[in-house]
């Protein structure tokens, strides 16, 4: 045993559950659940996701003039804004990391290249700063990260110094995954892929995701599934506090905001609803066996 704070990231693909675990996980009195923080800097910035509120922190104010979060800019993002960088740089389109879906030891090497690469480890000397003054300031011992992104979870692991990482990997059927990214797709019209390129997509994904998995020691990752957590939660919850050493504390019946100061996650959060899964997204399959028995045999690799 050490005394040393933990960190918790969350790993996983795009709409599957990691805003609900991140939400639920910071109703501990342990945890300080930061959000996304890999997306701290867009929100800074104003760019990429997070115009539809505006890239403010949770509780509505901008991340500069937050309660929580101002104080911990003026000593990192103010003060030497040219080398602070949140979010790792990598190519998850490329050809070669595609190839991972099926030969994932093939890429453990790369991975380590990628993380090592120098405009990363500026993300790794930013992240470790900002993890600090978290804990400190929120003088909580756990910090929830729900970045998602497997390599962000890869540097965390392996380069940032005095914590301990845990990390979660959250899986759901990749055809639900699917028909979910479909659905927010064309509500920001782009362009739509077929259902099976899309499975592809999600289905290399996970296999990044797996890759890390086998680059971290057993003891330091539990596997979760949407679905469960969604419609189980409570014994989800059992599973958690024991692999992490958090103290119990009672399960919640809905997800909301409560003094939250997080960044990003699901664009639905700031309006309290039931902690529920929604199965309908197999009725967009009807017409689609083909993708919907392959998407089937892809869960299972
Ligand atoms: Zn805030």
């Amino acid at each position: 045993m050490n005394n040393k704070p933990t960190i918790i990231y969350i790993m996983s693909d795009n709409r599957s559950g990691s805003t609900l675990l991140e939400n639920i996980l910071s109703k501990s009195d342990e945890c300080f659940s930061v959000g996304e923080l890999a997306m701290l800097k867009g929100h800074l910035l104003k760019n990429g996701p997070g115009e539809k509120w505006n890239w403010n922190c949770a509780c509505g104010n901008p991340l500069t003039d937050c309660v929580f979060w101002s104080s911990i800019l003026k000593q990192t993002y103010l003060a030497h804004p040219e080398t602070f960088a949140t979010g790792l740089t990598w190519n998850f389109k490329s050809k070669a990391l595609a190839l991972n879906g099926m030969f994932p030891f093939l890429f453990k090497k790369k991975f380590l290249k990628v993380i090592n690469q120098p405009a990363n480890q500026q993300v790794t000397n930013t992240l470790s700063e900002l993890f600090r003054l978290v804990q400190e300031k929120s003088g909580k011992n756990f910090i929830v990260d729900s970045s998602k992104n497997p390599l962000q979870a890869l540097a965390i692991y392996k380069k940032i110094t005095g914590f301990n990482v845990k990390l979660i990997w959250l899986k759901r059927d990749l055809r639900a995954i699917v028909t979910s990214k479909t659905k927010w797709k064309s509500l920001n019209k782009k362009k739509e892929k077929s259902m099976l390129k899309l499975l592809l997509d999600v289905f290399y994904y996970r296999r990044l995701c797996y890759t890390v998995s086998t680059l971290v020691k057993p003891a330091d990752i539990i596997e979760l599934d949407y679905k469960t957590l969604a419609t189980d939660t409570h014994s989800e919850l059992q599973k958690i506090f024991n692999a992490l050493g958090l103290q119990p504390f009672p399960t919640q019946q809905f997800m909301e905001l409560v003094e939250d100061h997080t960044i990003g996650g699901t664009p639905g959060r700031f309006s309290k609803k039931p902690i529920q899964y929604d199965d309908s997204w197999k009725e967009q399959y009807q017409d689609n066996k083909l993708a919907y028995l392959t998407g089937g045999v892809l869960n299972k690799i």
